[in-house]
């Protein structure tokens, strides 16, 4: 069975944990960098990304997770996906740099404060996600990819912007996966294990 960590020094990792087990998988939660050598993939939660950048550090993790995804799979939602990108404003914050994405945080406003939205599905992601049905998306005070780079594929939109991409080993939703039934997201990051 494929091992997923889950960084649990803040946001809802508990959710991901249960979301894990239910696409197949096994969750374990991640503090430490010998976590790290437990595991297959990574998931980034959300939460708040500078209270989760402030605790990283605080624990010696910021080099240790960021050569992990230099090697294996990372999918960061939300907040994870703020840490994932190589840019991120409003206002600047430091972040691993493991995709080539640009990301504006509280990108929505007050107008996404907090929403669950129907995703129509990209071609690329209707193949692999499997079912026809859009996929529900939970946002809160979610970022905005502003940017992508020539390597990262958009497999989501939500209002002409991407909420869902792809670059290699790692994956990004703006929005949070683990707080809906529909494990397909967890399954498709457990392939990539
Ligand atoms: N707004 C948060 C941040 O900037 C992210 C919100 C979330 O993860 N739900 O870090």
């Amino acid at each position: 069975m494929k091992t997923v960590g889950i960084l649990a020094l803040q946001g809802d990792f508990e959710a991901h944990r249960k979301a894990v087990e239910a696409a197949g998988g096994r969750a374990v939660e991640v503090r430490t960098a010998a976590g790290l050598d437990q595991i297959g993939g990574l998931i980034l939660p959300g939460g708040e990304s500078t209270t989760m950048l402030r605790l990283i550090h605080a624990e010696g993790l910021f080099e240790p997770l960021q050569r992990f995804g230099r090697g294996r799979p990372v999918f960061g939602t939300c907040a994870g996906a703020i840490l994932l990108a190589s840019r991120v404003t409003h206002p600047e914050q430091e972040s691993f740099g493991l995709m080539d994405i640009e990301v504006e945080r509280n990108g929505y406003g007050r107008q996404l404060d907090s929403r669950v939205v129907r995703l129509p599905l990209e071609d690329g992601l209707r193949e692999r996600a499997g079912g026809d049905d859009g996929l529900e998306a939970v946002f809160i005070r979610a970022p905005i990819i502003r940017e992508t780079g020539a390597g990262v594929r958009v497999l989501a939109r939500y209002l002409g912007d991407p909420v869902l991409v792809e670059q290699g080993l790692h994956l990004a939703a703006t929005f949070h996966p683990e707080l809906t039934r529909d494990h397909r997201l967890h399954r498709l990051f457990l392939a990539k294990i």
